[in-house]
């Protein structure tokens, strides 16, 4: 989507660890317009998958994915990193693998929340290694509901995530996919 591609350009930075930092506008502060837009590009793709809720992980998927929703008319549940590892059984968990931090958590999401009827479709800003869209993907199986696909603002298409989700047979959306992030300049594929 050309005008993420441009925002990405314009105001993108690459940090040391293979980190672009987007932090102006997606996930930090967050420029309501141009979220707005990338939902109703996301609504334009999966404006026949009858989908009844979004899902996302905690913390900077949840203004993203609400944004979206208003597209869809229907309601956000995000994955809550869990305090705990003795939450009871009326939570489904898994573990997650953080792609900035380095370190393993697990997420939750209250059993309440999700049921086989539902058509799922999941939104995240990032995909990396893929280890947040699986779990999210993991969660919405273990309730029986359906994973209709996921909306990527910005998927880093040199590394695995994206490839090995789609050999499974996921439908993945990325609405602006960086090919290479070398010598300080952003190339998209
Ligand atoms: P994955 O689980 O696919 O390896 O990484 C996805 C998660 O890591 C995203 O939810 C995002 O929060 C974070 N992430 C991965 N790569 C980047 C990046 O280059 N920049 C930022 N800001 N976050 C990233």
């Amino acid at each position: 989507m050309e005008l993420l591609e441009k925002r990405i350009l314009k105001d993108g930075l690459i940090l040391p660890g293979n980190v672009l930092k987007v932090d102006s506008f997606l996930n930090h502060q967050i420029d309501i317009e141009l979220i707005d837009a990338l939902g109703a590009e996301w609504k334009r793709l999966y404006a026949d998958e009858r989908i009844t809720k979004i899902a996302t992980i905690e913390a900077s998927g949840i203004g993203i994915a609400c944004l979206v929703a208003r597209h869809f008319n229907v309601p956000v549940i995000f994955a809550k990193k869990s305090k705990s590892n003795n939450i009871g059984s009326d939570f489904y968990t898994t573990p997650v693998v953080s792609y900035t931090h380095g370190n393993t958590y697990d997420v939750i999401v209250s059993k309440k929340y999700l049921s086989p009827e539902d058509r799922v479709l999941i939104i995240d800003d990032f995909l990396a290694n893929g280890s947040a869209l699986r779990a999210l993907i993991n969660i919405i199986e273990m309730a029986g509901a359906t994973v209709v696909g996921a909306g990527i603002a910005i998927e880093k298409a040199y590394q695995p995530g994206g490839r090995q989700i789609r050999d499974l047979g996921y439908r993945v959306e990325s609405l602006a996919r960086v090919k290479s992030m070398i010598n300080g300049k952003i190339e998209f594929c």
